[in-house]
């Protein structure tokens, strides 16, 4: 009820927010012989205007307005409410040159500095939809991408409010002034915030790698030790950034779920596949190697969804955040029905598969199903994919009074999400973690 109430509170607030510049601007006179078309077109460009502002609160991670939705759903609204953002906003050029019927505005050289800064601000934005929509094709590198896109923001948003101080209307009043005034702090407050203030706060907090443990498959488990502070609490199925570095000012930071038990006190730790140009190097990390933990985000924990019994369904590498939760109903002593369904490759591929049959010693109502992909001989579990069928037959008597947790690759959760919902689970009880936020 309280993320309910929280979630609600920070929806109305990016709403207001985004209608604000339309209260405050046109409170005071406005510029004389203005047709209805001008002025549409002014409140666009004003409302995109504040939307792109808004843009740099959604993605600072600031946990507030994080916890009730969860980073992921925060990051698909950024990229959802930008595109709508950007569209409005050109939407305010479109409209004065159907108004004109002249394309005169495109003879560059001939206009005056707020139209450069208006083209100089769209072009930033086409760029930054272009590179996010297509950063793949582009062969951008994840770091180099977020650097670009930081950089086009900021472009985007100061030579926007360059052409709104250039054009010169609805900056007179005092309350107009306040409102500018307010955008540019608080944009360049977040700004200092990620950049500056946070890394430092980081700084305080140092972490260190104390074991690397090798779980089979290319798989690698760090565990890390905070340095002189207390570390952090966090819910079973929470997921922080690392950065692997002497310093936290650094640009390259990495996501990954915490697999330990949230009620360890004195380290946590990740799992992680070696898959990329960062994490094949994950095996050769020393201990004594210093971190840096941003965290923790998320949504994705049982902590936060009281239920008669919980079913958990990991492929691959998606084990990480289940584990953590079955480690810490574990330490609770938990009582209730509890059911893994746990798809990989092959057997190597199911990482933790002994530690969680030894799980059942203390969780009594653990049921587990492994399904593997390419079985080795003398397999008795199931062979294939997760699907509707095998969901089917493990589900309760009763599917609707549990919570669902899914984490894994697209195709699968897409299918197991379509199946619970096929036997009257609500989606409202199924919750997916996805390891591809960008
Ligand atoms: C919430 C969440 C939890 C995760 N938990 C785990 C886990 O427990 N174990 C695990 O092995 N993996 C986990 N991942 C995936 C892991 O973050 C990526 O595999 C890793 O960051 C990519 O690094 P790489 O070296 O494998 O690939 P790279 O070669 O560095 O990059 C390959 C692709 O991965 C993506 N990527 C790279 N860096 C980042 C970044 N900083 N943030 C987001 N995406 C990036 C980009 O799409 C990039 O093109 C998680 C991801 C998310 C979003």
């Amino acid at each position: 009820m309280k993320h309910f109430i929280q979630g609600f509170f920070w929806l109305g607030a990016y709403v207001f927010v985004s209608l604000l510049p339309l209260f405050v601007v046109f409170i005071g006179a406005r510029p004389a012989g203005r047709d209805f078309v001008t002025e549409l077109s002014v409140a666009l460009g004003f409302v995109g205007l504040a939307m792109i502002g808004l843009q740099f609160f959604l993605t600072a991670r600031i946990r507030l307005v994080e916890a009730p939705y969860g980073l992921d759903v925060i990051l698909r609204f950024h990229r959802e409410i930008s595109l709508a953002a950007v569209g409005i906003i050109l939407a305010h050029p479109a409209l004065i040159l159907w108004r004109d019927r002249s394309f005169e505005i495109f003879n560059l050289p001939a206009q005056p500095p707020r139209v450069w800064f208006a083209t100089i601000s769209t072009l930033a934005l086409v760029a930054i939809i272009a590179t996010s929509l297509w950063r793949q094709v582009l062969k951008l590198e994840y770091e180099t991408w977020r650097i670009l896109h930081g950089t086009l923001a900021i472009v985007a948003l100061g030579f926007a409010l360059g052409h709104v101080i250039g054009v010169g209307h609805y900056i007179a009043n005092l309350w107009q002034q306040l409102l500018w005034t307010l955008m540019v702090a608080v944009s360049v407050g977040v700004l200092l915030y990620i950049r500056v203030f946070k890394p430092l706060a980081m700084k305080r907090t140092p972490w260190r790698v104390d074991q690397v443990r090798d779980e089979g498959g290319d798989v690698w488990t760090l565990q890390c030790v905070p340095e002189d502070h207390e570390g952090f609490d966090f819910s079973a199925g929470q997921f922080a950034w690392l950065t692997l570095s002497e310093s936290p000012y650094i640009i390259e930071e990495h996501p990954f779920s915490i697999s330990s038990s949230a009620l360890e006190d004195d380290y946590v730790e990740f799992t992680i596949k070696e898959l990329g140009n960062f994490t094949r190097h994950i095996g050769k990390v020393p201990p004594g190697q210093r971190l840096y933990i941003d965290g923790p985000y998320g949504a994705f924990s049982f902590e936060r969804y009281p239920a008669a019994g919980y079913m958990f369904i990991a492929g691959g590498i998606g084990i990480t955040p289940i584990i953590s939760m079955l480690r810490t109903l574990r330490d609770y002593g938990d009582t209730r029905p509890l059911t893994l369904l746990f798809a990989g490759a092959r057997l190597e591929n199911l990482t933790f598969v002994d530690e969680i049959e030894e799980l059942k010693q203390q969780l009594p109502h653990l049921q587990t199903t492994y399904v593997l992909e390419h079985p080795p001989d003398g397999w008795d579990g199931e062979v294939g994919f997760v699907d509707a069928e095998l969901i089917d037959e493990h589900l309760s008597d009763y599917p609707w009074r549990n919570q669902y947790f899914l984490c894994g690759p697209m195709p699968m959760l897409i299918n197991v999400e379509q199946a619970l919902m096929e036997v009257g689970v609500s989606h409202t009880h199924i919750h997916a973690e996805l390891f591809n936020l960008v």
